[in-house]
């Protein structure tokens, strides 16, 4: 009788150990998955886009040049446009 209760007890004590191993195995994964997250650059955000008032040629807000009257794609455009 006592060694059946011996063997329940390493078969207890066994399932215990795994158990642990597997609650540490999917905390680091989760840890992981978080890091990998953090580390992901954010959705670029789009910029505004606009028209050259002079050409119609499309771009970003950024690298357009503001005239007294609209936005161009450069200080050429708007020189022609607004003289
Ligand atoms: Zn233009």
């Amino acid at each position: 009788m006592m060694k059946y209760l011996l063997i329940l007890a390493v078969l207890v004590v066994a399932y215990l150990i795994w158990k642990r191993n597997r609650r540490r195995k999917a905390e680091a994964q989760a840890q992981q998955t978080a890091a990998q997250r953090q580390t992901q650059p954010p959705p670029a955000t789009p910029s505004a886009m606009l028209t050259c008032r002079h050409c119609g040629l499309h771009l970003p807000l950024t690298d357009a040049t503001q005239g007294s009257l609209g936005f161009y794609c450069g200080p050429e455009h708007r020189r022609l446009a607004e003289g």
